[in-house]
């Protein structure tokens, strides 16, 4: 199997866990099976306190991790270079980060504010630009870079608001990212996960009767799991997945095939 996938001893950087649940986490769980090389980043104390507890009491091994908080340059830049300094060839990045202030998700979208429809889109669409910047020098062996998004880029779902225009934003930026690095084989994706209870989902009002509605109508009759985003990941930044790129990739039970 790890010769299909060509992931053993790949150096692949994780951004976003911020805990057990974290989608980042069910990824890091896929990838550290196929013998990847996980470097992990990521922004709060918090966060570092709950990965390196996980690390310890799990089977997945970290050869770094640092600090990048994604609404700044220099950290990107510090972080990216740390690692590739350190590794010399970048293979993959999963960027799995997105941040809207609530007051955004709990008033109808008319009202976002300007400074609340920048902040999110600079954390949640922006940054894979940034991200794929700053890791490009180092991907010097070509490589893939996925990016998490939501069936709210593209419908709207009451309550995801402003995230659902950054994830709109999110998804364009893949396919422009994928039309100009594709000269250098780096491959860049999207999933577009179904809703999984994390910490960042505990933010859209609307949560729990989207769960109920996946679980009442999409093909499947239940909700994904972070182990299902982390295989399809596994896949598309695998060796298996060499010809796709510029891609929005449905881990969703099916849902997003429905009519009304
Ligand atoms: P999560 O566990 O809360 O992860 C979100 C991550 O974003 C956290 O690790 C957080 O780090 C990080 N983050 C936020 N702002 C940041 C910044 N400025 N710099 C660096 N990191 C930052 O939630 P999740 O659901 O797994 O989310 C991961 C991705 O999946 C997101 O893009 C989300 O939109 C997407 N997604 C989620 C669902 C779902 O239903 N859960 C469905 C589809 C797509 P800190 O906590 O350290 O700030």
């Amino acid at each position: 199997m790890e010769d299909l996938l060509q992931l053993k001893d790949k150096n692949i950087v994780i951004m976003g866990v911020a805990n057990e649940r974290s989608i980042a986490w069910g990824v890091a769980e896929s990838l550290s099976k196929a013998g990847a090389n996980l470097f992990f980043t990521y922004r709060k104390e918090r966060s570092l306190k709950k990965l390196n507890k996980l690390l310890d009491t799990n089977e997945v091994e970290a050869k770094a991790v640092i600090q990048c908080d994604v609404n700044n340059d220099e950290s990107i830049a510090h972080a990216f270079s740390e690692i590739g300094e350190d590794v010399k060839v970048i293979h993959g990045i999963v960027h799995s980060i997105a941040f809207a202030h609530s007051e955004d998700l709990n008033d109808d979208f008319v009202n976002t504010s300007r400074d609340g429809f920048a902040f999110a889109q600079d954390t949640s669409a922006y940054s894979l630009v940034a991200v794929a910047r700053a890791a490009r020098p180092y991907m010097t062996e070509g490589g893939s870079i996925i990016a998490m998004s939501y069936y709210g880029a593209e419908r709207v779902v009451r309550g995801y608001n402003v995230m659902g225009v950054a994830k709109a934003t999110l998804e364009a930026s893949v396919k422009y990212l994928a039309a100009d690095l594709g000269e250098d084989n780096i491959r860049v994706n999207a999933i577009s996960a179904g809703a999984i209870r994390t910490l960042a989902a505990k933010g859209v009002p609307s949560f729990n009767e989207v769960l109920n509605k996946i679980e009442e109508n999409a093909p499947l009759k239940r909700n994904v799991t972070k182990e299902e985003v982390g295989d399809m990941t596994l896949a598309m930044m695998s060796h298996l997945s060499r010809g796709v790129t510029g891609e929005i990739v449905y881990v969703d039970s099916g849902y997003n095939i429905l009519g009304i």
